[in-house]
């Protein structure tokens, strides 16, 4: 032990006679690997955090299961595990609102730290369970609720804490890459790659938090409270799955260069001048098309990647597993030797920051650029009357491309430039309505682009 360590351990309660006492809620997936590293690297834990980490019990479900545990250390009564005197560190993995929610209050309310990888949780509570923190002078760490193993949640509160974040974008969903990945390599259709992503265990037997966007906007409002200040649930989230998505938009966007990924966005909104420059952010999930030559196209499989940019610091690129026991579990034991050492010196994590209080824009108000596929009639005119609706509705094209023409007509793939999604949605209804429009066969979103 350094002579800091062993001034903090002669002046405080902590120390070789007292070790630091952790609860882990929950032994599935990460906690069965966080109990793994607690125990096998036991001595390397108690050098980092200058007093010895104990486990002294893990609460679970079904008492059945072989877990490779004495039987003393598991319970089924989580609320006494966590109200026992000897923990000081409660580390929940169990998944879900209720029980969670009260066991983490709980916890905190008593001064104990919580470590949680719970981010459905998080993005709806944060409020509540971080003002018991800041009452108890007790931390509460969520590394592991953003994207895996990959560290983003500190370096997004600390590393860049005195610095402006004007933009979050990232692909922090394992199971929707995972399938836009494989669409766009093979040609397959979703649902043929959604039931291979199902058999290799990418997906859940039911994939719906996954493929409908629900599990990346939860993520997306933990990223967006902490890089702009401002308190966002999953509610203020805009969000669209991937389940819409065909093959032939893959194709598309090949064809044009890009590819399409789901993409988290998390951004500050400024209005011209004329409104008088208010700013608002905007946190929004969808399935995007974005240029190959992007840092994120590159992202493929099951990764996970995370694009900062600040005003100072410029663009930074966090890209690693966002799932998985191991990965996740790392990003769990990075908090816990962090609540271990600030219970050791006497430190605290830092609290909730929600001094900006920034509006929420809605997606009507959000501009993007938009890639718009229309079936129309071969014949001489066309080409100016969709242009017309464009026109008409405050929309400007960037590019318009015919592909093709057979028996039915001719395909149009126009780009836009920025508009706000109000004003998209009405030249796609216009469009419809044209004698000349077959159909709109796709609108997706064009993002990642220097415009
Ligand atoms: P999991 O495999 O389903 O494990 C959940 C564990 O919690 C099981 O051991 C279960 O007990 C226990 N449990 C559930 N309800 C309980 C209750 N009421 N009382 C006591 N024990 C209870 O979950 P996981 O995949 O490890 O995920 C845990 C958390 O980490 C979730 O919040 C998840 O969102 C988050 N996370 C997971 C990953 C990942 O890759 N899996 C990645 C990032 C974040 P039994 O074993 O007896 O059923």
């Amino acid at each position: 032990m350094n002579e800091v360590a062993n001034n903090a351990a002669k002046s405080g309660v902590w120390g070789v006679d007292r070790p630091i006492g952790v609860a882990v809620l929950g032994m599935g997936t990460v906690g069965a690997e966080v109990v793994r590293i607690l125990r096998d690297h036991a001595e390397d834990l108690r050098n980092r955090v200058g007093a010895p980490v104990v486990l002294r019990g893990v609460s679970v479900r079904n008492l059945d299961k072989d877990r490779g545990l004495p039987a003393e250390l598991l319970t089924t009564d989580s609320e006494s595990l966590v109200a026992r005197a000897d923990v000081d560190i409660v580390i929940e993995l169990m998944g879900g609102i209720e029980p969670a929610r009260g066991l983490i209050k709980a916890a905190l309310d008593a001064g104990k730290s919580v470590v949680t990888a719970n981010k459905a949780l998080l993005a709806v509570y944060t409020g509540e369970l971080a003002a018991s923190a800041e009452n108890n002078r007790a931390d509460l760490y969520f590394e592991a609720a953003v994207a895996g193993a990959i560290p983003v949640v500190r370096p997004l509160i600390q590393s860049l804490s005195g610095d402006r974040v004007n933009k979050v974008v990232g692909i922090v969903n394992g199971t929707t890459n995972f399938i836009l990945s494989a669409m766009a390599e093979t040609g397959a259709d979703y649902h043929d790659v959604l039931a291979e992503a199902t058999r290799l265990g990418y997906a859940e037997a039911d994939p719906t938090a996954d493929v409908e966007g629900y599990d990346a906007a939860a993520k997306a409002a933990i990223l967006a409270s902490v890089a702009f200040h401002t308190r966002v649930t999953s509610a203020d989230v805009y969000r669209e799955g991937i389940s819409k998505i065909t093959s032939e938009d893959l194709e598309t966007a090949a064809a044009v260069g890009c590819t399409v990924k789901l993409l988290a966005i998390c951004e500050r909104v400024t209005e011209g001048p004329e409104e008088g420059g208010k700013e608002s952010i905007s946190v929004r999930v969808y399935p995007a098309l974005i240029p190959r030559k992007h840092p994120l196209a590159a992202v493929n499989e099951a990764y996970n990647a995370v694009v900062v940019e600040a005003e100072n610091a410029g663009r930074l690129m966090f890209y690693g597993q966002g799932a998985g026991g191991a990965p996740t579990a790392s990003a769990v034991m990075g908090d816990l030797v962090m609540a271990a050492r600030n219970k050791f010196y006497g430190g605290r994590a830092p609290g909730e920051s929600v001094y900006a209080e920034l509006p929420i824009a809605s997606i009507g108000e959000t501009p993007t650029r938009y890639h718009v596929n229309l079936q129309v009639a071969d014949r001489a005119g066309v080409l100016e009357a969709v242009a017309g609706e464009f026109a008409k509705h405050g929309v400007s094209i960037s590019t318009v491309r015919q592909e093709g023409h057979d028996d039915v007509g001719a395909r149009l793939v126009v780009v836009t430039h920025h508009a706000q999604e109000s004003a998209l949605a009405d030249t796609v209804a216009a469009l419809a309505e044209l004698d000349s429009v077959t159909s709109v066969t796709s609108v997706l979103r064009l993002e990642g682009t220097e415009e």
